[in-house]
């Protein structure tokens, strides 16, 4: 029976495992995480008011459910275990660990306080236990800088009003940073025009139906062409309500500089058209993509892993953010896996290497408390449990919190 190790349990690793049974069903998967909880991008990623998108999780679940895979959380490739010892114990290793560094703008002003990335900032949203508390207060304006889907996310974030959380998992210290911003202005800014954006209509459309907030296009002579996203941007310089909060739509605008003498004041952009603007901002929020980082030895070039249709070497694969960078939506992946899950089954020998139970033998002696499937769903059950005003979860937001409920026996009388 073949042993294939993945690192990573984001949607990536989990539709290849999924893709890998379909084609080998009786390989052995062993899903390597981390952090004590699995489902990446889903549960620290994706925004916790689309919960439509995070449902994701129960498929993903039920793949880490299945007799062949076993979960092993809380387990770090090059802390806990050494990329080359998983190679000599599996017969094939996948990195599938996706893209956690943000893009810096390279930009005078990028390490004031106040100025934060998309990845930083989605994590702080969605109680990663990593994640830096939002030092900043009393913000009235703020700059969110790129075109894309992470932009809209964060954008409809900071606009939403606490009403429109319900069904959420948004956190308590969250949702009271967000109450007691006095947010008046929320600037979109693009550094190229409108019918360059990389939004998705739906997405866009949404930033239309919100209670407190009303997205403004501030030169909707900018607005040419035919297509479902200029369709929205022209529906949304027609709407003459008025709002507490505006999201202010800007096109053709260069980072320039963040400026502030102690902390950020406001962002300064080189007009495509000439001339430099500036606008105010207590917070500003760079979602210009994401680069992958390090695995073990694996290094990555220019952000992801180079590759040969998913092939870093032999018997080494890669899939998802780490292998193609950061672009495409959760759906991209599976049709990725079913390409490199038929490689891999394609290329695989079973060579007799002892697979998983190396690893615990490995683990136990270097003292690692791993995280396994039961223990996942114990983690799962605790912060459902505890979830309040109208959440449908409240996290944990520490891996020691994390392997308390994972580990907690309860007493039975
Ligand atoms: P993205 O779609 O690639 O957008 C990145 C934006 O950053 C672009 O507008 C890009 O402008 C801009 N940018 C890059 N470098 C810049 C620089 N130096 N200065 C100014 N602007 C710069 O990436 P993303 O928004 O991070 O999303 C990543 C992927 O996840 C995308 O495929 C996205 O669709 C997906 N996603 C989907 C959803 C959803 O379906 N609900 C939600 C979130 C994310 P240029 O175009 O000029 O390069």
């Amino acid at each position: 029976m073949a042993g294939v190790a993945i690192i990573g349990s984001g949607p990536a690793g989990c539709y290849l495992a999924d893709q890998l049974l379909r084609i080998l069903p009786e390989a052995s998967i062993d899903v390597l995480e981390r952090l004590p909880v699995p489902f990446g991008l889903i549960r620290y990623g994706v925004a916790p008011d689309h919960q439509g998108t995070k449902s994701l999780a129960r498929v993903f679940d039920r793949v880490l459910s299945r007799e062949q895979v076993n979960f092993f959380g809380n387990v770090e490739v090059g802390r806990d275990v050494q990329l080359d010892e998983l190679m000599s114990f599996y017969d094939a290793v996948v990195l599938a660990t996706g893209a956690e560094h943000d893009r810096k703008l390279g930009i005078p002003g990028q390490e004031l306080p106040g100025v934060v990335g998309s990845g930083a900032f989605t994590h702080w949203y969605n109680s990663h236990p990593e994640s830096q508390t939002l030092s900043v207060q009393g913000v009235r304006s703020v700059v969110v800088i790129g075109n894309g889907n992470v932009a809209i996310d964060v954008v409809r974030i900071l606009a939403k009003g606490s009403a429109e959380f319900a069904g959420s998992d948004l956190a308590p210290e969250v949702t009271a940073w967000l109450e007691t911003q006095p947010m008046e202005t929320i600037h979109i800014v693009g550094r190229r025009g409108p019918a360059d954006a990389r939004f998705t209509e739906h997405e866009l459309a949404e930033l239309g139906t919100l209670q407190r907030a009303r997205p403004v296009v501030m030169d909707p002579a900018s607005v040419v062409g035919d297509s479902a996203v200029l369709e929205t941007l022209r529906c949304f310089a027609a709407d003459t309500r008025t709002a507490p909060v505006t999201i202010n739509f800007h096109f053709n605008l260069t980072p320039a500089a963040f400026l502030g003498e102690v902390r950020l004041s406001a962002v300064q952009f080189r007009s495509r058209h000439g001339g430099v603007i500036e606008l105010p901002a207590q917070l500003a929020v760079t979602c210009i993509g994401y680069e992958s980082v390090a695995c073990g030895e694996a290094l990555p070039v220019n952000g992801s892993f180079p590759n040969k249709v998913g092939e870093i070497k032999e018997r080494l694969y890669v899939v998802g953010w780490a292998k193609r960078g950061p672009s495409g939506t959760i759906p991209t992946n599976r049709t990725e896996a079913q390409q490199v899950a038929q490689k891999i089954a394609a290329e695989l020998k079973d060579s007799h290497r002892p697979g998983g139970a190396a690893l615990r033998q490995l683990l136990d002696e270097r003292q690692v408390r791993w995280v396994d499937y039961p223990a996942w769903r114990r983690i799962d059950v605790a912060e459902r449990a505890r979830a309040r005003d109208g959440r449908c979860r409240e996290k944990l937001a520490t891996a020691s919190a994390m392997l308390e409920a994972a580990f907690y026996q309860p007493l039975v009388s």
